[in-house]
């Protein structure tokens, strides 16, 4: 109890000095120094949430568009932004596929800031419909699922000066093979739908994450993203010490879910490791992916977003 005490008033010692009491310090007196509330500190990513994330989805099983499991999956993550007290929206509609049509959602999240105009962090839910394997999809759909949660559950407790999305795509993998218009449905049908509402001029800048859960992790320049965009996020990488994971190699992905915002002239960068043996695969499983590449990602995208938000309010 002695010891309790004595801290306590060691605790105290500052603020006492920090208000003397002679005339002139009117400010001082209003505005004392004290310790800021728990609630108001910053929250950090949490890899153990992303990976509890990452888990329920793989337990889904294959979650190709159109199937049972992947309206499980999207149950979850509503009921999770839900808990949150992130307000969500399903954008549905009927994409026409080579296996004809397929009902497709997109689960659309809104964290405000002090201006409307927004940034949009993106992901997919679906997985890869194979039919000669069982194909999970633990990086490729769960991974980048799984932090762009946890990152709501962070940016919730943020002071926002922009408006931020965020949008879990459906049907972003072929139902067939990649090529035409088979592949990116959610996207395409999100860039659409708000170029018809007038909405996508308030768009300030799109951030994809796209298998970032390799254990290996490795994210190269994406040459067909937005340079800017793209220099932000590797420089913050660099800043907290990830320029290992952020290499500065160029690669082009040849085509993911920032294409049509790309196409729509909306600033976008990439976030993706192709680099993956795994990748659709059967082993596109928990073994091959890791709390921690979750953990650097998020990390990324928590430093980097203050940089983007300047960046934009310059008006640049
Ligand atoms: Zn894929």
């Amino acid at each position: 109890m002695r010891r309790v005490l004595s801290l306590f008033a060691l605790l105290l010692a500052p603020l006492t000095t920090a208000v003397p009491g002679g005339s002139g310090s009117a400010a001082a007196q209003t505005t004392p120094a004290k310790p800021a509330p728990l609630a108001a500190r910053p929250l950090s990513f949490d890899s153990n949430r992303a990976w509890e994330h990452l888990r329920r989805q793989v337990a889904f099983g294959p979650r190709p568009a159109g199937s049972p499991a992947l309206a499980d999956c999207r149950r979850y993550i509503l009921d999770q932004l839900k808990a949150m007290g992130i307000a969500a929206r399903e954008q549905a509609f009927d994409a026409d596929t080579p296996l004809g049509t397929i009902h497709m959602v997109n689960v659309v999240a809104t964290l405000p800031g002090a201006r409307p105009e927004r940034i949009a962090l993106g992901s997919h839910y679906d997985t890869k419909l194979f039919r000669e394997f069982r194909f999970v999809g633990a990086s490729d759909g769960a991974s980048s699922t799984a932090a762009l949660l946890e990152l709501g559950r962070v940016l919730k407790g943020r002071k926002l000066p922009y408006t931020v999305e965020l949008l879990f795509f459906d049907g972003e993998e072929a139902v067939i093979a990649w090529e035409g218009t088979d592949n990116t449905y959610g996207s395409r049908y999100y860039v659409q739908a708000a170029q018809k509402a007038g909405t996508l001029k308030g768009l300030k800048a799109f951030v994809l994450l796209d298998m970032i859960g390799d254990r290996n992790l490795t994210i190269r320049r994406e040459t067909t993203s937005t340079p800017w965009l793209t220099d932000l996020i590797w420089a913050a990488a660099k800043r907290i010490g990830h320029g290992h994971t952020f290499l500065d190699e160029p690669f082009s992905v040849g085509g993911d879910d920032h294409y049509p915002f790309l196409a729509a002239g909306i600033p976008s960068v990439d976030i993706i490791d192709l680099d993956y043996p795994a990748w659709h695969t059967a082993g596109d499983t928990l073994e091959a992916v890791s709390a921690r590449s979750l953990q650097v990602t998020g990390e990324v995208v928590l430093e980097a977003l203050p940089a983007i938000e300047k960046r934009l309010l310059a008006g640049h």
